[in-house]
């Protein structure tokens, strides 16, 4: 069985799109109802030990992206609180037992990352649970097109900064009283950062906030020895993008415009997550991580 090790050609590595990928589902989604199921690394993620005994929070933890990191950093040998809404209990359970079968913890805290409380008592929780907190990857996201400024409400515009922006602050500004030396923060900025889609006004700008607080709390919090990274993907086939994240018509060429010429599939990221959250980047804070298909980035 391939794993992230074995050598092999990526832009064959995984499939182009095609009109196959035209599907819809209300928002949030869910992964295991998407075809073809993304990859988040269920069967192509092998752990060797680099993050042994870690206490991870991982939000978003249920799909995609913040799936990929939560098996891996399992697999990696540390134990993970996850976070998701409510209306994704299935594929969260799914992401419980691949955790429970490496041997390591998982705790689930559903709910709204729109709320304050919630993101406090989610870093409580991690705390009591697993006696502490040494990684928090902030992966969870909202993203919804509209293509005119005319159509987009003040209730969307409010409620992508509160999952993408807001939550952040709360869940760093909890988290870091707690976090001991060697400890570290991973934010999800993306490509939509520096090149924004004209019908992702609100979820650009977002992103791009992303990278400048990260920039500027990774300087804050160095003196604690706490560092703060960035991971920023292009485009990966995750439910964010079946749920309104693009025009459906758009999926069957999803990834095609990257240098790669398809898709990325979540699991791609993880070694991402791994790495920024490991020893093995200990001199690194304050840095963006782009794996986008070789799209240049400033
Ligand atoms: P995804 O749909 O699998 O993950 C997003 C998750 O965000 C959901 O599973 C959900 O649990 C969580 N979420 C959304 N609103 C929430 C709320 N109010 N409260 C609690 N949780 C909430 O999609 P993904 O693509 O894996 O997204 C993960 C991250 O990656 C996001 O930050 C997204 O912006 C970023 N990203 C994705 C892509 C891509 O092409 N898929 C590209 C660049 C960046
Ligand atoms: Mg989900």
């Amino acid at each position: 069985m391939a794993d992230q090790y074995t050598m092999q050609d990526p832009t064959t590595q995984y499939p182009k799109a095609g009109p196959e990928y035209q599907q819809q589902q209300p928002e949030p989604g869910l992964q295991k109802d998407m075809t073809p199921v993304p990859d988040s690394g269920e069967t192509s993620y092998r752990g060797t030990g680099r993050l042994t005994g870690r206490k991870a929070v991982v939000t978003g933890a249920d799909s995609g992206i913040g799936r990929a990191a939560a098996i891996a950093y399992a697999r990696e040998g540390a134990d993970v609180v996850l976070s998701y809404l409510p209306e994704e209990e299935a594929d969260a359970q799914e992401v419980v037992k691949l955790i429970e079968e490496a041997g390591r913890k998982a705790v689930t805290v559903p709910g709204d990352l729109k709320d304050e409380q919630y993101c406090v008592q989610l870093i409580e929780t991690a705390v009591k649970e697993l006696g502490g907190i040494d990684i928090l990857a902030n992966v969870a996201g909202k993203q919804q097109f509209v293509p005119e400024i005319a159509d987009l409400t003040t209730e969307q515009f409010d409620h992508t900064f509160k999952t993408n922006v807001y939550s952040l602050f709360w869940l760093c500004k909890a988290a870091i009283k707690h976090m001991k030396p060697g400890s570290s923060i991973i934010n999800t900025s993306s490509i939509q950062a520096y090149n924004p889609s004209p019908i992702l006004l609100d979820y650009a700008t977002t992103k791009s906030a992303i990278n400048t607080f990260s920039k500027a709390l990774a300087q804050q919090v160095a003196e604690k020895g706490i560092r703060v990274n960035v991971v920023a993907p292009g485009p990966i086939w995750t439910p964010l993008q079946v749920v309104g994240g693009q025009p459906e018509e758009a999926l069957k060429d999803f990834g095609s415009q990257t240098p790669l010429a398809r898709p990325g599939q979540p699991v791609e990221m993880a070694p991402a997550y791994v790495f920024l959250a490991s020893q093995e980047s200990s001199y690194v804070s304050g840095e963006t991580l782009n794996a986008n298909g070789g799209t240049p980035t400033p």
